[in-house]
Parts: structure tokens; sequence; C-alpha cells
């Protein structure tokens, strides 16, 4: 019961003088539904490549990438950035929350560019933010928090629109050990809770040995961890 599929995709860089990098080589991978997967790597083997495609934020030289069964190979850009907003939430190193904005409001925001009601949108928000404990600290800008807090916003704001797959690329990456664990632990959680699939790139071999199961990148395919 696949939620993601990737089949032979292939990804190539063209850099000018330099010539080509051929990152992804025939990458396969599903990740079923509820699974929460690893994706371990050395830096510049193609992780956030990989994501990328997968999240539909960029496309494949070749292969097959589909989402909860649909082909989403040939879509328009538009239709790509539809399903992209409904299907799929990400999560980066850092946590790329608008700095003029509340906690609360950068959860409430992408609701509202989906058409939920305030009173709706706000709702939700305030439930993310207490289920990874900072609702406390829903009405301070990003500035004010502290680094595990601004990551665990961006997990809320990630899942503010109920997407059915979540991609993170080294979540906790900009954070020490004892914060790392803890804001991983907020991550699981949500995940948990809400049933969502979730592919996670991480450096760190303790948090990958908490999911359901992981992943290396090798010579541009995925082969098991
Ligand atoms: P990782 O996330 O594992 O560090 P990336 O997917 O970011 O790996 O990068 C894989 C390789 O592709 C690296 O050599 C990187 O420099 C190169 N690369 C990534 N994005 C681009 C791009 N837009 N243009 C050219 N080369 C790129
Ligand atoms: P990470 O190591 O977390 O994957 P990078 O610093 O490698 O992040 O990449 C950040 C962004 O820059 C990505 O969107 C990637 O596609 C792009 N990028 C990475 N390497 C290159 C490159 N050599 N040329 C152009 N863009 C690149």
């Amino acid at each position: 019961d696949a939620m993601l599929r990737l089949s032979g995709v292939e990804k190539v860089y063209n850099r000018g003088q330099t010539g080509e990098v051929r990152v992804l080589m025939g990458a396969d991978l599903v990740l079923a539904r509820g699974e929460m997967v690893a994706l371990v790597a050395p830096s510049g083997a193609g992780k956030s490549t990989l994501l990328h495609i997968a999240g539909l934020l960029d496309t494949a030289d070749a292969g097959r990438v589909e989402i909860g069964g649909e082909d989403m190979t040939g879509l328009s850009d538009r239709r790509r950035t539809t399903l992209r907003r409904q299907e799929v939430g990400f999560v980066y190193q850092f946590h790329h929350l608008l700095p003029e904005f509340t906690a609360l409001e950068n959860v409430v925001l992408p609701q509202l560019a989906d058409g939920v009601a305030r009173r709706t949108a706000e709702a939700r928000a305030r439930e993310l933010l207490e289920q990874v404990g900072v609702g406390a600290r829903a009405g301070h800008r990003p500035s004010a928090l502290s680094g595990g807090e601004q990551q665990r916003v961006a997990f809320c704001r990630a899942l503010a629109n109920s997407p059915r797959i979540l991609l993170a690329d080294e979540p906790t990456g900009n954070l020490d050990p004892g914060t790392s664990d803890q804001v991983f632990a907020a991550l699981e959680l949500l995940v948990r809770d809400s049933g969502l699939s979730a592919l996670i790139a991480t450096h760190n071999l303790e948090l990958a040995a908490r999911m359901d199961r992981i992943l290396r990148l090798d010579q541009g395919r995925v082969v098991a961890g």
C-alpha cells in the first residue's frame, strides 16, 4: 500500500565547464502509508535532490513518481503546484518561518491560502503547537524562540494543511544533540498521531535507528540501510 513510489528516477545536473553530475541513477523507493523512514547518506549524495523530486519541487530526467497510486509524470506546472500544496509537507534544516509573523500566524497562513476559515485555521494551529509543547509561545515571533522551538513551529506549519506525506531534510541538523532528541520526539509524535508517511534525511544514526526503516543513497540508487 504505497503512499509514495519512485521508480527508476534519474537526475543529472549540468554544470557548464565542470560538466555533468549524475546524482540519481535509477533510484527506486516505496514509502508505505504511515511509515517513517530514514534516508542516510553523506553530504552531496543526492538526498535533497531526491526529496525535491519526491515532493514535486523538481522534476526527474527519467523515471516515475507516484503519490497515492497516481502518476505524477507529465503533469502541468499548475496541477503539480496544487498537488504539492495538498499532499506534501516540507521541513528543512533551517526553519524558514516568516520573521514578521508570530508562531501562530506562521501555522495559520498556509491554511488561509488553502481556503480554510480563520477560526478553524487558528484552532488547528493552536492544537498543533500545543501538541509539540510550544502552545505557550504561539504569540511570539520566530526571533524570540529558541532553535528547537522554531523547528517545532516549522513542523506544525508543514502539517497545517494535513498533507499525506512529510519530507524532511536534516530537520535537526542545526540543533545541539540534546535539543535534537527533543525536537525529533516532537516530529515523531506529529507523524505518528496524524498517520502520515514520512521520509527523513538525517546524518544522525541514533535518530535514524528510531524510525521504521533506514535507506541509504549509494551511487545514485536507494539501498536498504
Ligand atoms: P545532499 O542533499 O545529499 O547533500 P544534494 O542533492 O544537495 O545532496 O546534491 C547532490 C549533488 O548534486 C551535489 O554534488 C550538489 O553539488 C549537486 N547539485 C545539487 N543541486 C544542484 C543544482 N541545482 N545544480 C547543480 N548541481 C547541483
Ligand atoms: P544540502 O547539503 O542540505 O543538500 P546544499 O547546500 O547542498 O544543501 O544545497 C542547497 C540548495 O542549493 C539546494 O536547492 C541544491 O539543489 C542547490 N545546490 C546545491 N549544490 C549546487 C550547485 N553545485 N550548483 C547549484 N545549486 C546547487
